[in-house]
């Protein structure tokens, strides 16, 4: 099918969410025009393929070098397009030059045959190739969340149409075209749009959907997707807890909170968004808390902030909301607890936070951390285990065996002892319940972008 010509093409805007300013525009794909960028896809797929993992993760490894010159542009273009501060956007960044090499070898490795035998006979266990695989990814992390997705697929032999964020259509753009530059044509397709293209993209005929969002987005393609069995893997939110026993360490503790509530302006999958504290150290951990909230200083990432805008009106308002009504049921401010300007809300740290409160159950994903005090470990564990979420988990306490005993008891699907919750590389990044279905990183992560397959012969 011809492609339009830009000038009649409808443009999709992106704007600053500390500034309003546009930041940039991409044409839109008309959801009607998604097949045919499948259909591209599909047909670059088997010489892709045929490049065997070798081949192809050289010709992958040389978009290290460009991903490592553009980092700083690629940091700026983030913290003006999504908003998190020039710092954290420079860590994301730079992650992809700095990683992709030790990824891809992770990757071959992962994907070679096994072989079994037994009774005189033998078994070689391939990871092949599921042909085209839709990638749909959110803005919160506009670039490491399509690497996430578009490397295990393209090393396993795919090739990949991607739909990054309609926040984020700069930075799912600067992305792909890093790998474009080394990659043979319509290996990686890039489509933009919002939710019209996403459900285009899951209803054409690729073989997989790879996606990461929110919970209702993933229950919706997980519907759509059933009606040819398409392969999917969805990485979706959370509600973590956090854990603070009586011996944790407290300075430490409420450190890593204020970390983890505030980075990326709260709007992290992995957010500590409800902290469960023994009564017994709840004043202390508190303090130290809001003492930090309140010194994190509120700006334009591009300048020297700690806490960027939300990503648009609607986020920010969906968090006011939440901190209006749990303020109105109960809870107490300690610091923060409303809007700062324009897309900019206050770090805010609540206290008295109950699951009667919405905020208690339902992602926040904004820049609040909400303290409910507990009179006992079980108490603890069972409030932090009350959700329909299991994306991350932590806790902190000072001997190693009991805090260990306390993390086991979680049924989230990564749990951190006195740390972030994500594992060292090489281990799945995995949510439980309804955070996620399948998983990827590490070797049966990586394997989840193939079709298994199994040849037996006489040895
Ligand atoms: P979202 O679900 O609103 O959108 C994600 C993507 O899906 C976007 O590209 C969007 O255009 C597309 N989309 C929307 N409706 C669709 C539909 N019906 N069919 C197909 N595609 C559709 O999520 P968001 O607001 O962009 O991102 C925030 C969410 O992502 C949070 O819930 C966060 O916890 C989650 N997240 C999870 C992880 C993880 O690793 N588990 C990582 C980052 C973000």
């Amino acid at each position: 099918m011809p492609r339009e010509a830009p000038s009649a093409m409808t443009m999709l805007a992106s704007y600053n969410p500390a500034t309003g300013d546009i930041v940039g525009e991409v044409p839109v794909t008309p959801a009607d025009q998604i097949q045919a960028a499948v259909d591209r896809a599909r047909a670059a797929q088997p010489a892709w393929a045929a490049l065997g993992l070798e081949g192809r993760a050289e010709i992958l490894k040389r978009a290290a070098d460009i991903f490592t010159e553009r980092a700083d542009a690629h940091a700026e273009l983030m913290t003006r397009e999504q908003g998190k501060p020039l710092k954290e956007a420079r860590g994301e960044a730079r992650s992809l030059g700095s990683g992709l090499a030790h990824e891809v070898d992770e990757m071959v490795e992962a994907l070679q045959p096994d072989i079994l035998e037994s009774g005189g006979h033998r078994s070689t266990i391939y990871h092949d190739p599921l042909g085209v695989v839709g990638a749909i990814t959110p803005w919160n992390f506009p670039m490491s969340m399509p690497h996430w997705m578009v490397l295990p697929s393209l090393m396993a032999g795919n090739t990949v149409v991607l739909k990054p964020s309609e926040e984020t259509p700069l930075c799912g753009q600067a992305y792909a075209d890093v790998l474009q530059d080394v990659l043979p044509e319509d290996v990686l397709i890039v489509t933009h749009g919002a939710d019209e293209q996403g459900k285009a993209l899951v209803h054409s005929d690729v073989d997989m959907i790879a996606f990461t969002g929110s919970r209702e987005v993933g229950k919706h393609i997980m519907r759509e997707a059933s009606g040819t069995l398409k392969r999917v893997v969805l990485e979706l939110g959370g509600k973590d807890p956090m854990i603070v026993l009586e011996d944790a360490d407290l300075k430490k503790a409420a450190k890593f909170a204020a970390f983890n509530s505030f980075r990326n302006c709260g709007q992290v999958c992995v957010s500590t968004e409800r902290i469960f504290v023994m009564d017994s150290v709840a004043d202390d951990f508190e303090g130290a808390l809001t003492e930090l909230a309140s010194a994190l200083r509120v700006g334009d990432g591009m300048e020297e902030s700690d806490v960027g805008p939300m990503v648009n009106a609607q986020q920010r308002d969906h968090v006011l909301a939440q901190i209006d009504a749990a303020v109105g049921a109960g809870a107490t401010v300690l610091t923060g607890g409303e809007g700062h300007h324009d897309n900019f809300v206050t770090p805010t740290v609540l206290t008295g936070v109950t699951e009667e409160m919405d905020i208690g159950t339902v992602e926040t994903f904004g820049p609040v951390a909400c303290v409910t005090r507990v009179s006992s470990i079980d108490e603890a564990v069972d409030r932090a285990n009350d959700t329909h979420f299991g994306l991350g988990a932590v806790v902190f306490g000072g001997d190693t065996e009991q805090t260990e005993a306390v993390a086991r008891r979680l049924t989230a699907g990564m749990i951190g002892v006195n740390r972030a919750a994500g594992g060292v590389p090489g281990t799945p990044w995995v949510g439980a319940r309804e955070s996620g279905f399948g998983f990827h990183k590490s070797r049966d992560g990586h394997r989840q972008f193939t079709q298994t397959r199994v040849l037996t012969r006489p040895v």
